[in-house]
């Protein structure tokens, strides 16, 4: 696996039309566990308020950024019920009282854990329990940040994206990565749902959208756009 790479960005949003200051989004990505997932800790300036996106592993590193940011976490968002994105979910929304939000045709997925466990080589993370659901464009709301659910199936039956179109954002989970898409040779993958999903929504999207997969570096939709070989 590539080095591990962390960064930090303070985003401008989008004028609003009430004159206050710019509301900066917080934003740390910091790869967790063996198979270095992209965690995502997301806060509003503001207000403090956070969600904390496929919170896979290393609960504590987690929650060291939480604590040094001031943040108060609202929501853990899931993209898809693999152990590498789900694993940690439990004890953080014990840490932190947050629920834990997952597109529902991952159940069967979140039942397996045992077996995803075996797969990868990590302890079993225990029961995983989802307080709610969320489907196709559903709206997210910590403090002053709006993201967008997108169903985008595939990689598994309920893999979703998470889009802030004020910070032209992508979460993308494990459906597109800088120079390949996700696997679809697991229990509920489909070559061609992933392919619909990347050709119906996620390259409709804006090519200045940055995009954070669920592995490796960040990358664009205009870049992957051009040179990705999955989307020719
Ligand atoms: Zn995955």
């Amino acid at each position: 696996m590539m080095g591990a790479f962390c960064i930090e960005q303070q985003v401008p949003r989008c004028a609003r039309n009430d004159n206050t200051d710019e509301i900066l989004m917080i934003h740390k990505v910091i790869p967790v566990g063996p198979l270095q997932c992209n965690c995502s800790i997301i806060g509003d300036e503001g207000t403090r308020e956070a969600m904390v996106v496929d919170p896979g592993d290393e609960i504590d590193q987690i929650m060291q950024i939480v604590e040094q940011h001031g943040l108060a976490v609202k929501q853990i968002v899931v993209t898809h019920a693999h152990i590498d994105h789900v694993g940690g979910a439990m004890k953080l929304k014990q840490r932190t009282g947050a629920p834990i939000l997952l597109n529902q045709n991952d159940h069967a997925l979140l039942k397996m854990m045992d077996v995803q466990a075996s797969w990868v080589g990590m302890r079993p993370p225990g029961k995983i329990a989802i307080d709610q659901s969320v489907g196709d464009a559903d709206r997210l709301k910590v403090g002053s940040l709006d993201a967008t659910v997108m169903f985008t199936p595939g990689h598994t039956e309920g893999s979703i994206c998470l889009y802030f179109p004020a910070e032209r954002k992508l979460i993308a989970g494990d459906t597109l990565f800088a120079g390949s898409i996700g696997r679809t040779d697991l229990p509920g993958g489909s070559f061609e749902k992933i392919m619909d999903s990347l050709r119906g929504r996620v390259l409709a999207l804006p090519d200045e959208t940055i995009v954070i997969p669920g592995h490796g570096p960040e990358t664009t939709i205009g870049e992957e756009r051009e040179t990705n070989p999955f989307l020719k």
